[in-house]
């Protein structure tokens, strides 16, 4: 991953430039924000696109305690890349991936007596005792044990020799929705159990339930840990929350680059790409850049009007997208040449694409934006991760490159 041997950057198409630096920044100012709990750094689905050891790494240095990811998977590509942190797995992990989640030494989460079975037997199998965490569903109705079921869970899990109850937590559902009354409702849910825990004379362990809008816009939430994805790479988790303090200082971390690899003069009328359906106003300059809908560009940005950076200008894409390139119209007498460098999420001169504004045009959240940016797309990751303070290497001249999705293993 983060050690792969560099890529020449004149064989690069498009790539994902990762601020190292940002990151730790922006684990280091949500640590701050929500001490005395511990900041846990969300970094399933390849680290929200951006590569998940580079961020595990750089969150640790910022401060963070905790990792968690999805799927047993991603706690193994951790794991192989020699990140020993805590590593907590969101969802229960299916009985048949329970035994590599305890040898890789991952912290399940569990919320039914299944679970809580086949962990005990993959601890039992390797002579060892393996910390938990148990879940209860407060009201999102995703994954999770009812209030009665999370308590009868706590209770085996305490009364097993095999395991130990290491967390309890939930999830919280309209946090980014900072007037809706649920979240204190799911925040009651919470206390309540934690309670019946307390009655019992069990001890829940960490226990947590904010995810990054939580942390930011629920203190109550904050409990012993949260945990935080979308903050931690710079991105504010709805428009909502955007007047919150410590939002003003996260730096968004990714920055989706290309370079134009052709370049012509098109005359007034002629149409550009499938179903000719982009007709040229006028005679301008087309450039066309070689990142398409498999690189995580949806293919209906196009249509939504979207635009992309071109020498320091807003320039319309000219066209549907295309599996593996697009078309900008540069505009009439354009100075675009083979080679120039694209941006299409981030900044360039003074002009700036933020991930919000595609998420904005294509109807969905930051999330998804970023999530899509696909495995052929390099990470060039820039910056310090791990050293104090330093800024990001705005020159690229030493690059470290992972192609998204491999997995060293
Ligand atoms: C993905 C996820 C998070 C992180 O959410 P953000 O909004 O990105 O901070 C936290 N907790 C759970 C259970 C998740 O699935």
């Amino acid at each position: 991953m983060v050690d792969a041997a560099p890529v020449d950057p004149a064989r690069r198409r498009g790539w994902a430039e990762v601020d190292l630096g940002a990151l730790r920044h922006n684990a280091a100012l949500l640590a701050r924000t929500v001490a005395p709990a511990q900041l846990c750094a969300v970094v399933k689905a390849n680290g929200y696109g951006h590569g998940s050891v580079a961020v595990a790494r750089a969150a640790l240095a910022g401060g963070a305690r905790w990792l968690a990811v999805a799927v047993v998977e991603e706690g193994a590509e951790l794991r192989d890349a020699g990140v020993d942190a805590p590593v907590l797995l969101l969802s229960e992990p299916p009985a048949g991936a329970m035994d590599e989640a305890v040898a890789l030494g991952l912290t399940p989460t569990l919320y039914t007596a299944e679970g809580v079975e086949a962990a005990s037997l993959a601890a039992a199998r390797r002579e060892t005792r393996t910390a938990v965490h148990v879940k209860v569903d407060t009201g999102m109705h995703r994954v999770g044990a009812d209030p009665d079921g999370a308590v009868a869970l706590a209770l085996a899990v305490h009364g097993s020799a095999r395991l130990s109850l290491g967390g309890f937590w939930t999830h919280l559902a309209v946090a980014d929705e900072p007037a809706h009354d649920f979240t204190a409702e799911q925040l009651r849910r919470f206390d309540a159990v934690l309670g019946r825990l307390e009655a019992e004379g069990i001890e829940p362990g960490l226990v947590h339930a904010a995810n990054s809008a939580g942390a930011l816009a629920h203190p109550a939430s904050r409990h012993g840990l949260v945990r935080c994805g979308i903050a931690l790479y710079g991105h504010v988790p709805s428009a909502e929350l955007a007047g919150l303090g410590p939002v003003a200082e996260l730096r968004p971390s990714l920055t989706l680059k290309a370079r134009v690899a052709l370049v012509r003069e098109l005359d007034a009328g002629e149409r550009v790409s499938y179903g000719l359906r982009h007709r040229l106003e006028r005679r301008g300059t087309v450039a066309t850049v070689p990142l398409g809908y498999a690189d995580g560009v949806t293919r209906r940005l196009w249509a939504q009007g979207a635009e992309v950076l071109v020498g320091g200008r807003r320039c319309p894409m000219a066209g549907l997208v295309t599996m593996d390139q697009l078309m900008v119209d540069c505009g009439p007498g354009a100075a675009a040449a083979p080679g120039d460098e694209v941006v299409l999420i981030g900044r360039q001169g003074n002009e700036e694409v933020r991930a919000e504004e595609w998420a904005a045009r294509l109807d969905t959240i930051t999330y998804e934006v970023l999530c899509a940016i696909g495995p052929r797309v390099p990470r060039v990751y820039v910056g310090e991760g791990d050293a104090h303070g330093s800024p990001a290497d705005a020159t690229d001249s030493h690059p470290s490159v992972a192609a998204g999705a491999a997995r060293p293993r």
